[in-house]
């Protein structure tokens, strides 16, 4: 049985202070929550006073990215190293902004990816099919180019600690939300990749989230889905009683 994990992914939203507000809300708030993973991911300039607030509580920390090399000359870059000590536990990669805005590159996502294992973190790794892809009746065929180029050079036991995010990009903060048999058509695909290039084992310990306007109202339905392994979560993380109802909806 995979423990849910419901994620809030606030983007470039929240100061310091504001992110201390809400979380403090979510400590209070989620409590007596024992049976699912809760992880926030506030901007890196919050990270420092969110660890202080949730300290000893059921709730976690994650980053929003990271570089892949300890240290060195990469001017405004953050490493693995520097969030782990900030106390983060779990680092998204490859979310599909980075990769719209930024340039992120399977490539990219696969280093980052070895990166935050090798530190002993959990990487929320990112993948779905644009708009236009799902059109062209080619998800499978991203989902497949993202898992298998993604987790490149990964090894099986590395593959138990990761988290697959399925965020399908015109779900993503647009309101519109896969169907719940859509998300899990797509689910059972990816876990069938993984048990391709893992095994049966590895690909039923392996947690997959889905992320694409998830709400207080669509959470229950979709985690009926038997491979809905949780939820990363967008605009609907960013208020505490809509973040509350989702995270008490995924049991
Ligand atoms: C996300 O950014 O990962 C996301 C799923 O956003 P939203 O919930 O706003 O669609």
């Amino acid at each position: 049985m995979r423990r849910k994990i419901i994620a809030g992914n606030w983007k470039m939203n929240k100061t310091a202070k504001e992110a201390v507000d809400l979380v403090a809300g979510l400590k209070n708030q989620l409590k007596n929550i024992q049976d699912v993973d809760i992880v926030v991911c506030p901007p890196f300039t919050a990270l420092t006073e969110v660890v202080k607030v949730i300290q000893g509580t059921n709730i976690q920390l994650g980053a929003q990215n990271t570089y892949w090399e300890d240290a060195g000359a990469f001017t405004g870059e953050v490493s693995c190293v520097m969030l782990k000590e900030l106390g983060c536990a779990y680092i998204i990669v490859g979310h599909s902004e980075r990769r719209q805005y930024f340039g992120e590159t399977n490539e990219t996502v696969n280093k980052k990816a070895k990166a935050v294992l090798s530190h002993k973190l959990t990487p929320i790794i990112c993948i779905g099919e644009r708009l236009e892809e799902r059109e062209q009746n080619k998800t499978f065929e991203v989902l497949k180019d993202h898992i298998e180029n993604g987790l490149k050079g990964i090894t099986g036991e590395e593959a138990k600690k990761i988290i697959i995010a399925y965020e399908p990009v015109w779900a993503i903060g647009t309101g519109k939300t896969a169907t719940p048999q859509q998300a899990q058509e797509a689910h059972s695909f990816i876990r069938g990749l993984l048990k391709e290039l893992y095994d049966k084992e590895t690909s039923e310990v392996i947690r997959i989230q889905y992320g694409g306007s998830v709400k207080p109202d669509n959470i229950s339905e979709l985690m009926a889905q038997p491979d809905l392994d949780g939820a990363l979560v967008g605009g609907a993380s960013l208020k505490l009683d809509s973040f509350v109802k989702i995270v008490e909806g995924s049991k």
